[in-house]
């Protein structure tokens, strides 16, 4: 059945300048379009199926309060109980929780995770709140959606700006309202309560798995390959270390202040152990505990995306590559780390271009496979090895990807168009088994 709804215009009346589901929803229905997806499975997507909004509050360390907007969003659950992060930033609002939300239904069906799509968020600088300020953020936010989460309902992990910790913190808080031991209800939690070996370092081993497996389809020679990394953070870091290690010279990386470019390459490594120890990007080289620093070039992060490299990995928020800038990509090759990085406006010029992009829902899908992994252990009381993790993880994105790329190749599609092909038509299969109105008709 071809497409009958048109999303972009079930939301012309959103601002779309800065209205996240608005652009998700256009790119869906682009895609949607150039693709034989049922109506069904489109109206299906075109909304959220609850969000919850709750105003929370804190006792700030000096005694005032301090309110915050908190949000959760459970968009869709045909494929299993929904997942999600929760992540702390000022950008942080509706809309765009709700478009993250629907990234996951879509990443979760891509990669055949058995999960929905949920995400949420708190409106917050979290670098202005002290540590125990934090906990109670953390704290406030679960007794505002206790009732809406749960291990067979809704289950949240971690995004920007949140981390094991607090997730140790909101399993802790749930736990305590609702008077049982339940570690399934989070994932991405310290070891200790039960969270999975391999689960910090997922999404950017699950990227570094996808450029690895486009490098065999490309016969790249690894060490002609330059890299730039917008956004050096727990995904976009471990993709740089690995493809170092792999390899690939990594000449330029960011965080939100700014980046750093050596076109000789830079030492991953060093630059996270000067991250840690100054909370300062610079290009080092550290021997034991000695570093010394090596020459660079300071650039923002608008430089960043703009230089001359094979491949780019936008690593930390949404919406940096625009119909205003995507012309000035000189990259071969775009990684989606981020959620969003590229706005669909941007996708027709990439296309011109002939840049390749391994999008978001399939680039750093590897954080919600460990989670999904990280969910399986909690329920079946189990611990398993690294080695488990590693072998399984690479199963799921080596899967994904092959499919995606043949479908790529033989229906001479964008990879972004053959993945939302792969998850929309999971999605459609879950439709189909509930019976469709031309199934009932029929009877
Ligand atoms: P993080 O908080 O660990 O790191 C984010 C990094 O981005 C930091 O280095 C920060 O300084 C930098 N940054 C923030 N604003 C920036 C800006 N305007 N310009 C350049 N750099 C900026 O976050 P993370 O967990 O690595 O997540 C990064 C992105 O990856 C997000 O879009 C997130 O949704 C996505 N993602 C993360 C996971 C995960 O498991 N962590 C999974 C899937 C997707």
């Amino acid at each position: 059945m071809t497409t009958k709804v048109d999303l972009k215009d079930q939301h012309s009346e959103r601002e779309m300048d800065n209205d996240l589901l608005a652009d998700a929803l256009v790119r869906l229905s682009t895609i949607a379009k150039h693709l034989n997806i049922s109506s069904h499975t489109l109206q299906a997507l075109s909304q959220p199926l609850c969000t919850l909004t709750s105003y929370i509050s804190i006792r700030k360390d000096n005694g005032e309060s301090a309110y915050f907007k908190a949000y959760r969003c459970r968009y869709n659950s045909l494929l299993g109980p929904t997942k999600g992060g929760i992540r702390f930033h000022p950008s942080v609002d509706q809309s765009e929780v709700e478009a993250l939300a629907l990234w996951m239904t879509l990443k979760c069906a891509a990669v055949n995770v058995p999960f929905g799509g949920a995400k949420g968020g708190i409106s917050v600088n979290a670098k202005s709140l002290s540590a125990l300020e934090l906990e109670r953020l953390s704290r406030s936010y679960v007794r505002a959606m206790a009732d809406f989460i749960g291990p067979q309902t809704d289950i949240p992990a971690p995004d920007m700006y949140t981390n094991e910790r607090v997730m140790g913190w909101m399993m802790d808080e749930y736990e305590t309202i609702k008077r049982v031991k339940a570690p399934d209800v989070i994932t991405g939690k310290p070891l200790v309560f039960g969270g999975s070996v391999g689960r910090t370092g997922a999404t950017g081993t699950g990227a570094f798995l996808c450029i690895e497996a486009l490098a065999k389809k490309r016969n790249w020679q690894k060490h002609k390959q330059t890299v730039a990394v917008q956004g050096f953070g727990n995904g976009g870091a471990q993709c740089a270390l690995l493809l170092q290690k792999a390899g690939y010279k990594v000449v330029a990386v960011s965080d939100s202040k700014g980046a750093i470019y050596s076109p000789e390459g830079l030492d991953i490594l060093s630059i996270l152990y000067e991250k840690q120890k100054s909370r300062q990007l610079k290009a080092v080289y550290c021997e034991n505990s000695v570093c010394e620093l090596v020459s660079h070039k300071v650039l923002t992060n608008e430089e960043l995306l703009a230089l001359d490299v094979d491949i780019l990995i936008p690593a930390a928020v949404a919406g940096v590559i625009t119909e205003a800038n995507a012309g000035l990509v000189k990259a071969g090759t775009i990684v989606e780390i981020a959620n969003g990085p590229v706005s669909a406006a941007a996708d027709s010029i990439l296309h011109e271009k002939g840049v390749f992009v391994i999008p978001d829902i399939l680039a750093n899908a590897g954080g919600v496979i460990v989670s999904y992994f990280e969910w399986c252990q909690n329920r079946q009381g189990e611990l398993w090895s690294e080695e488990q993790v590693t072998t399984k993880l690479s199963d799921y994105i080596h899967k994904a990807f092959e499919q995606g790329w043949q479908r790529h190749v033989s229906t001479n599609i964008d990879m972004r168009d053959a993945i939302y092909a792969q998850a929309l038509e999971r999605l459609t299969l879950a439709i189909e088994a509930h019976g469709t109105h031309d199934y009932f008709n029929a009877n």
